[in-house]
């Protein structure tokens, strides 16, 4: 199955950087508290690279001991699959861009990213953390996927559906994503964007089995891709201090 092949070589450093969008779906901008009409332009931020973590590499999500409410949110990723110089693209233009597309869950500190917005401040604890950026091992070629609006997106926690939803659902699609992304900064060979989780999102803990899957709509529901991560809770000793460790 796919979700066990390797990496594709072609993006060995998928996710050099990940342009997130939040609130994407009508129906995740309302159960965050906000408006579901789409707003003048798309709420993007960034995820490093050090977030990264791939499908079939052994690695679980970890959740920090200083996160206490961890959520998951499926997403579709769009890779990109040649450097696009800042402002050189058209959202006409955008197929030529896409390198690929990939499962991918922004994993999010929710505790952290609710302060952060009580407090104006940036949301980069919310987001930012190692392993909070599982990707599926494989990268779809742009023509496997006949529209990336016409997928449907699902996630399970230990077996137990928690999101499906169709990625018609965007409220700014990916050729405007891309275009906007790029009218902000240059993007470069397997940087991936994130477009955005539907509804559904919800808490994860130690233990937990998060089970995600991509299919088709354009041909009858095939499966394109699936991926499994198990999340683990962040040994006691890996969070202390410094100071603390060597007491
Ligand atoms: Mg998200």
């Amino acid at each position: 199955m796919a979700a066990s092949a390797a990496p594709s070589p072609r993006f060995a450093r998928l996710g050099g950087k990940l342009v997130c969008v939040a609130k994407n779906y009508a129906a995740h901008a309302l159960e965050m508290g906000g408006s579901a009409a789409r707003p003048a332009a798309p709420s993007v931020f960034l995820k490093p690279h050090s977030a990264v973590i791939r499908s079939g590499d052994g690695r679980a999500v970890v959740r920090p001991r200083a996160v206490r409410e961890l959520h998951h949110e499926v997403e579709l990723g769009v890779v990109v699959g040649r450097a696009v110089p800042r402002g050189s693209l058209r959202a006409f233009d955008w197929l030529g861009a896409v390198g690929g597309y990939v499962l991918a869950l922004d994993m999010t500190a929710r505790d952290h990213q609710a302060a952060a917005k009580a407090a104006g401040a940036p949301w980069t604890l919310g987001k930012c953390w190692d392993s909070f950026a599982p990707l599926s091992a494989r990268v779809l070629a742009p023509r496997a996927v006949f529209d990336p609006h016409a997928l449907e997106l699902s996630l399970s926690v230990d077996g137990a559906e928690r999101q499906r939803a169709s990625t018609g659902g965007m409220l700014f699609r990916v050729p405007e994503l891309l275009a906007f992304a790029a009218s902000v900064m240059s993007l470069e060979r397997g940087d991936v964007l994130l477009t955005g989780t539907p509804e559904g999102v919800g808490p994860v803990r130690g233990g937990s089995v998060m089970r995600a899957a991509l299919r088709d709509l354009a041909n009858g529901g095939a499966l394109l891709d699936e991926m499994e991560f198990r999340v683990e809770d962040e040994p006691e000793e890996a969070a202390a201090p410094p100071s603390a460790a060597r007491a």
